[in-house]
């Protein structure tokens, strides 16, 4: 049957919809404030409504729908277990269970960076690779891999969390609460929080240049494009540790290409020119007789989340054979 699949992106700050047709064309789209602060019933009312203004809306029978989550799930029980951001209510809810109650369509949850995985797959930079990793730099930093052609899960569905390599064993502590992270070394967050840091211990170049004490990795990498030293120093330092951290999974999955996403990667060279540099010092295993590793910045940008999750429903709903 000729249809279309909906994918919604479950953001803290905003949740995103997009409909997708046979062709990959995007026939509805929409954004809503997330409110997670008005608790889990307002989310969920929100997340049906969108479900069925976007299967009325589409032009094309909706044939089923999947959400990203930001955040550890179970994928097949569609249980919640971790989901930060958001009230602690959602931990252990099973929001699979709800949201097929409400709506007629079949639902799917998939994590949101494994989601951007699969939108890079089948349509973003990861499409002439069969071996890939994918890495969002954002808030946090996620993952997914690519390999053999398909999108790898892990024993439990977990594969990816590249964000939670121990980089420096008595770094800060992170989120998830080990110390030393990828994420608590190199996310956006690590990076506000060393500018912070800075600026509270007398620099008053870096001060001037970011307009506040509380810079946003938006405001730091605006002061290094005009050349503040210790925004630039930020910024490098960042890509060095997820140059190293990409640099072992290379070494250990020898994928064709890395491909780079997130709100931090729109930051461009600055990021990416420390992280491509980490990399091929320190994969001298891998000869450029053996054609290195591409990195791409990812082309599909914010909408990798949305468009992941409709091509997730797609594949577990079994469209992608159909079509
Ligand atoms: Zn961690």
């Amino acid at each position: 049957m000729q249809g279309a699949y909906l994918g919604i992106d479950l953001g803290g700050t905003e949740i995103k919809a997009v409909v997708v047709g046979p062709g990959g064309d995007t026939l509805f789209s929409k954004r809503e404030s997330t409110h997670a602060e008005q608790g889990r019933d307002a989310v969920l009312e929100t997340l049906v409504g969108l479900i069925r203004e976007a299967t009325g809306r589409a032009g094309l029978p909706v044939l089923a729908a999947g959400l990203a989550i930001p955040g550890v799930l179970d994928p097949e029980t569609g249980i919640i277990e971790l989901l930060t951001n958001f009230t602690p209510e959602w931990g252990g809810f099973g929001l699979l269970e709800a949201l097929q109650v409400q709506s007629d369509i079949p639902c799917f949850l998939v994590n949101d960076v494994r989601a951007a995985t699969v939108a890079e797959q089948m349509w973003g930079a990861g499409k002439p690779y069969r071996d890939f990793i994918c890495i969002a730099i954002g808030t946090g930093i996620g993952g997914g891999l690519v390999l053999n052609g398909e999108v790898y899960a892990g024993s439990r569905g977990a594969a990816g969390e590249i964000g939670h390599q121990t980089m420096v064993p008595d770094g800060p502590r992170c989120n998830c609460g080990n110390l030393g992270c990828l994420e608590a070394l190199a996310s956006g967050y690590a990076m506000a929080r060393d500018a912070r840091e800075a600026i509270a211990t007398g620099d008053v170049d870096l001060a001037q240049a970011v307009g506040t004490d509380e810079p946003t990795p938006e405001g730091l990498a605006l002061a290094a494009d005009q050349g503040n030293v210790t925004a630039r120093a930020i910024f490098s330092r960042a890509g060095e540790h997820i140059g190293r951290a990409l640099g072992n999974l290379v070494c250990a999955l020898n994928p064709e290409a890395v491909v780079v996403g997130g709100g931090i990667a729109m930051a461009g060279e600055l990021l990416l020119r420390p992280i491509r540099e980490e990399i091929e010092r320190r994969t001298v295993v891998f000869t450029p007789r053996r054609g290195g590793v591409a990195l791409h910045l990812s082309p599909l940008g914010g909408r990798a989340g949305a468009l992941g999750a409709a091509a997730w429903a797609m594949k577990r709903s079994g469209g992608e054979r159909a079509k």
